[in-house]
């Protein structure tokens, strides 16, 4: 009998669980030995093999999907609906922070304890939320594959693709049949890292629970709980509502075809690394065009990011109401802005909203020096919120594709599965 991919992904996590667990007791958070490595190590192989497919797959899919399209006015046209989607998501999802954190009010009271080991100028808090406009220009297409420079990546592709569709017939079909073809291949590569997903889940896990420091935890369990809370309104409430009022389909179908997307955006805390698989599962499982997929994935995957907005918004409430300061309506009225900057500023890589996070504070006025101490002990309970994020980020992306493939009259939606209309 063959188990189904995400069962098997579901099975792994479990006994990642139990076997990181049994870790944690027997070394004290401070797993080592040959066995140990061994796990860990398929957890990183798993990781490199997704980061080694994700500059040509990205490259190949947005060229080929672009060129697809056909005139540069359709492109335009998705670009606008994605923009739309993108914002309004993430919106919804940082009013949710807000709220939560305002009612639980997780921050008052909470004693931080003190974290010299972090250095707040090791932090790199980027550069002004708009210089990303003018960074997506890449100086060297070259110099951006290299060094995995998505943005850079995206905005050459796309250009790419729009210029394939303007040269003389003979060329333009010569240069789609070599895009696709390639494309084709990078798919293939990624099917075969994709059946690793249960190994590679195992080992992550594994890692993450036997490092885990619990004792933190029950410190800052509020604000843990209240992050939680809001990241699941929105991943369970608002998403799959949205979804449904523009499908009407049942979200529980969508939910099925990216389970195991979800789950190794889960366990690998990047979007980013995760990228591969969303694309696949949106493609092959939810039926969705390459055309319409390459468009918004890679670039979802970069700038769309509801659950780390959510959590940029918390996170500042957070540690505003820890320093006893109640925040006046315009100063929030800033959070919500710069949580939204911030969020699209966000590296798709583990941790990387929290270094964002200073671009909020320092908008509302916090010195670095001031906060550091906070972020230092948000930084520490990180892992869990960041998987819920990763998750949450991705399930956004994925949602917003197959609205869009539906409002481009796509009708060949999940093939496999019954869709209730
Ligand atoms: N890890 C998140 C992601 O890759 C970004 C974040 O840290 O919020 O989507």
């Amino acid at each position: 009998m063959k188990i189904k991919l995400h069962w098997q992904v579901a099975i792994a996590m479990l006994i990642g669980i139990i076997v990181g667990l049994v870790f944690q007791n027997i070394y004290s958070g401070k797993p080592e030995g040959a066995v140990y490595s061994l796990i860990v190590s398929l957890g990183t192989i798993f990781i490199r093999l997704l980061r080694m497919v994700i500059v040509p797959l990205i490259f190949t899919s947005i060229v080929s999907g672009v060129a697809s399209i056909g005139d540069s006015k359709s492109v335009g046209r998705l670009g606008l609906k994605t923009f739309v989607f993108y914002f309004f998501t993430s919106l919804f999802a940082i009013l949710i922070g807000l709220t939560v954190t305002n009612i639980l009010e997780p921050g008052i009271g909470a004693k931080i304890p003190f974290n010299d080991n972090f250095d707040p100028n090791a932090i790199n808090t980027t550069s002004s939320p708009f210089e990303i406009l003018i960074r997506m220009i890449p100086l060297n297409p070259f110099n951006a594959a290299a060094t995995g420079d998505m943005l850079g990546i995206i905005f050459f592709s796309i250009f790419l693709g729009v210029s394939i569709t303007k040269v003389k017939q003979e060329s333009r079909v010569f240069l789609q049949k070599i895009f696709n073809s390639l494309f084709d291949a990078m798919m293939k590569i990624t099917e075969f890292i994709i059946k690793l997903v249960p190994i590679g889940v195992f080992g992550l896990i594994v890692k993450t629970v036997s490092v885990a420091g619990f004792a933190m935890f029950k410190t800052v369990g509020l604000y843990m709980l209240t992050v939680t809370i809001g990241v699941a309104i929105h991943f369970f409430i608002i998403l799959p509502s949205i979804y449904f009022i523009f499908t009407r389909i049942n979200p529980l179908i969508h939910f099925k075809a990216m389970a195991s997307a979800l789950i190794t955006a889960f366990s690998t805390s990047s979007s980013n690394a995760t990228l591969p698989l969303t694309i696949r599962s949106v493609e092959k499982n939810a039926g969705v065009s390459n055309k319409i997929s390459s468009f918004v994935l890679p670039l979802g995957a970069t700038v769309n990011m509801d659950g780390t907005a959510l959590y940029e918004c918390a996170g500042v409430i957070f540690i505003s109401q820890v320093m006893g300061l109640e925040l006046t309506l315009a100063q929030q009225f800033v959070v919500v802005l710069t949580a939204l900057l911030a969020s699209i500023g966000t590296a798709a890589i583990p941790s990387a909203g929290l270094v964002t996070i200073f671009i909020v504070t320092q908008a509302i006025g916090f010195k670095d020096a001031d906060v550091a101490v906070i972020i230092g002990t948000m930084l520490a309970v990180d892992r869990p919120l960041d998987m819920f994020r990763t998750m949450t980020n991705v399930w956004s992306d994925s949602i917003g594709t197959v609205i869009i493939a539906k409002s481009e009259g796509e009708t060949n939606l999940y093939p496999e599965n019954k869709i209730e209309n």
